[in-house]
Formats: C-alpha cells, structure tokens, sequence
C-alpha cells in the first residue's frame, strides 16, 4: 500500500481507501502530484518546470465528494464504477499523506523553500468544514510563514464559518464558482444533475467573503468553455474584480470520467482572447465596458491600441496560469497548477515563464490556426 518505503513519509496510492477507509481528514489529506514532486517526497519531472509554489491540498473521505458537478472527476456519480480516491481532480493524482508527516516535513524543509502559498480545497462532504478548520488551525501554529488560502464549498458555510477561517489564520478566501452564468451552474452544478449547490448560495458566500477577508483576499474560479460566451464570462470577471475580488481562470478540458467527458475542449482562439481580457481587467484597470463583442457575443476588440495590446501579449503574463499570489502581491499566481487544466503538449494555462516562440505559437491562436503551444520548437513531437 505503500507508495515508496524509501521516503521518509508514508505517501499511498490514490486507490488506497479501497482497502483502508481510516485514510481520511483531518489525519490524512491528498496533495497534488506537483506539490509532491516539489517536496522532493516522490520522483518525478515536469514539462519545462521544476515546482509548483503553492502546496495544494484536497479533504479526503472514503466516501467521496456528496456532489455530482458534471465535469468533475470527484462527482458522486462514479462512487459505483470506480473508489473515491482514485477518482481524477483536476486532471490529475493526488496521493494521500498523513497531515502531520507532511507538516514535518515542510518544516524541514523539504520544499527548499519554494513553497509560497498553501491551499486546501473543501469538498462537499458532512464533515469538510470542521476538517478545514483543524488543517488550517494545525498549519499555521507549525508553518506560519506560508500564507493559506482556503478554496471553499459555499454550498456548507455559513457566515460564522468564514469569520472563524479568517480568525485561525486564513488569508485568502476563494469561492469555486465554476460556472459563468446561471443558467450554466443549475446545469453543470445543480438540480439538473441532482446535485446540492445553488448560484444564489454562492453569491451571498462571495459577499460575505469581500467583507470578512478584504480587497484583494477573496476571488472565484471561473471555468471557460461550458457553454457560456466571451462577454457573458468577462462582465462576470469585471463583476468580480467590481467587488475587489480576483478572478482564477481555467480552461475546461474533458476530465475522464466526468459526465461532461465528451463536452469539447476550449476553443484555444477564445481562451487566448478572454485570458488577455482577464489579465487586462484583473491587472490593468481596463473595463468590460471599453472592450467590444460581436453579436454572438465573441470579443472582437480589447478596447486598446494595438500597439499597447501587443505589449501586452508579448509579456506571456496574460497566459501564466491564474491564482493566488506569493508572499509578494504580484501578476504572477503562486498556484501554477502545473497542467491542471491541460496537457504539456498543448498548454492553454502556462505553469512557467513563455519564451519567444511560445508567444508566436498564440498569436498563431489568435489568428485563428489551429496550433498548439508549449512544445520546444526542436522537441520533434
Ligand atoms: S463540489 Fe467540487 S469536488 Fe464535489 S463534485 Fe462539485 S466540483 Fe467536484
């Protein structure tokens, strides 16, 4: 069951609570791949980076996420193909840990310091909250130096919940909103697919967010590409960044398993356009407003001079994955995700800094060919 007896914390394979259901917060949480490898706990490469600076953490039950979201790989929906833990979220594994080994060992640092932001991801489940609750409290009275953000279940929390996140320590507050629109969350999230979450909770969760944590310390994930239209995602964007909240962008790409498996990927041309967009609202004081669409709802110009938009795209900061900050307020996210929400071979959010021939691969995008990015230009693939 153990994954490598060679560490020095136990680490177990994502199928492990098949056989030992005890693996469960808050004594045990998942951490995401990248962030094992980071830790230098298991062996491993990553396409053209060599960390993640954020340590993502996900709540883990036997039992499984209450929820049926249609393109999650953690909906409640597979429980009877497959066991929970060695269901996909976001695209990838996430071995389980004893909490407190791992707290040990990023005390000794085994990050080597590259560590700038932790994160614990709620999952829909009876016992999530208070869960959330000891991780955090347990993390700051033993890493205090790395600030915590807490990616939430709004569908759980109430008003107190937040006051009480704030209070232990917590220092950003993120709601996975997910869907764009309405329409698109009752679809994705809600009665349609039997599942618990409601847009209005969410709302009213993001509200009390903006007043218990503060400018620039709550945001939402926004998943582009399930339905909704260029402009329906950027006036929610500016809704967001209106409040003073921050936008976390990812592209939607088919997670196996998912209800939502057969749904296309992205179109990469309207990735490219909203991320621009995101970056330009988020960090350059740009409106929705000055930026124009076509009447399918299609961005068709940013509202800038060109010259001062290709700037802009030749930066490569627009196309960084989106998230969190480190411990220094910038527009680059701690929380790179390595290939969260694609592959090495076609990276939509990139995990690194681009290079020149990155940026010639987008505007090909921009441009409408259908070209993939992230490759080195002599890798043969
Ligand atoms: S609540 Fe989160 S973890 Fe659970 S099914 Fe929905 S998206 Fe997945």
């Amino acid at each position: 069951m153990t994954a490598d007896s060679e560490q020095t914390i136990r680490f177990y394979r994502p199928d492990a609570q098949q056989v030992n259901p005890g693996l469960r917060s808050p004594d045990y949480v998942q951490l995401s791949t990248a962030a094992a490898i980071t830790a230098g706990l298991i062996p491993g490469k990553m396409h053209r980076t060599a960390c993640t600076h954020c340590l993502n953490l996900l709540v883990t039950y036997a039992e499984g996420c209450r929820a049926n979201c249609s393109y999650c790989g953690l909906a409640r929906h597979r429980e009877e193909s497959r066991d929970y833990a060695d269901r996909n979220f976001i695209r990838v594994d996430w071995p389980t840990v004893r909490y407190l080994d791992l707290i040990e060992a990023i005390k000794n640092g085994a990050d080597g310091g590259q560590f700038q932001r932790m994160c614990i991801s709620m999952i829909t489940h009876p016992n999530s909250d208070a869960d959330t609750f000891t991780l955090l409290e347990q993390w700051v009275k033993h890493v205090p130096h790395v600030p915590v953000s807490i990616l939430s279940n709004p569908t759980t929390l109430e008003y107190q919940d937040l006051v009480r996140m704030k209070d232990l320590g917590a220092d950003i507050f993120t709601v996975a909103l997910d869907a764009a629109t309405p329409e698109i969350f009752e679809r994705t999230r809600g009665r349609t697919v039997n599942s618990p979450h409601r847009w209005d909770k969410y709302w009213q969760v993001m509200e009390w967010a903006r007043d218990i944590f503060g400018p620039e310390h709550f945001g939402a994930h926004i998943i582009c590409g399930m339905g909704e239209s260029e402009r329906e995602l950027l006036y929610l964007v500016q809704r967001i960044r209106d409040m003073g909240g921050h936008n976390h962008m990812f592209a939607f790409f088919p997670e196996q398993g998912s209800m939502m498996e057969e749904w296309p990927a992205v179109d990469r041309g309207q990735w490219r356009r909203v991320q621009i967009a995101r970056y330009l609202i988020d960090y350059r004081d740009m409106r929705v407003e000055a930026m124009q669409f076509n009447d399918r709802g299609r961005l068709i110009d940013f509202g800038m001079e060109q010259e001062s938009l290709s700037e802009v795209i030749k930066s490569g900061l627009p196309f960084r994955t989106s998230g969190c900050p480190g411990s220094e307020s910038d527009d680059i996210s701690a929380c790179n995700r390595p290939y969260g929400d694609s592959n090495p071979s076609d990276i939509l959010s990139f995990p690194f800094a681009l290079q020149s021939h990155d940026i010639d691969v987008i505007q090909q995008q921009l441009d409408g060919q259908n070209v993939a990015a992230g490759l080195e230009p002599d890798s043969g693939l």
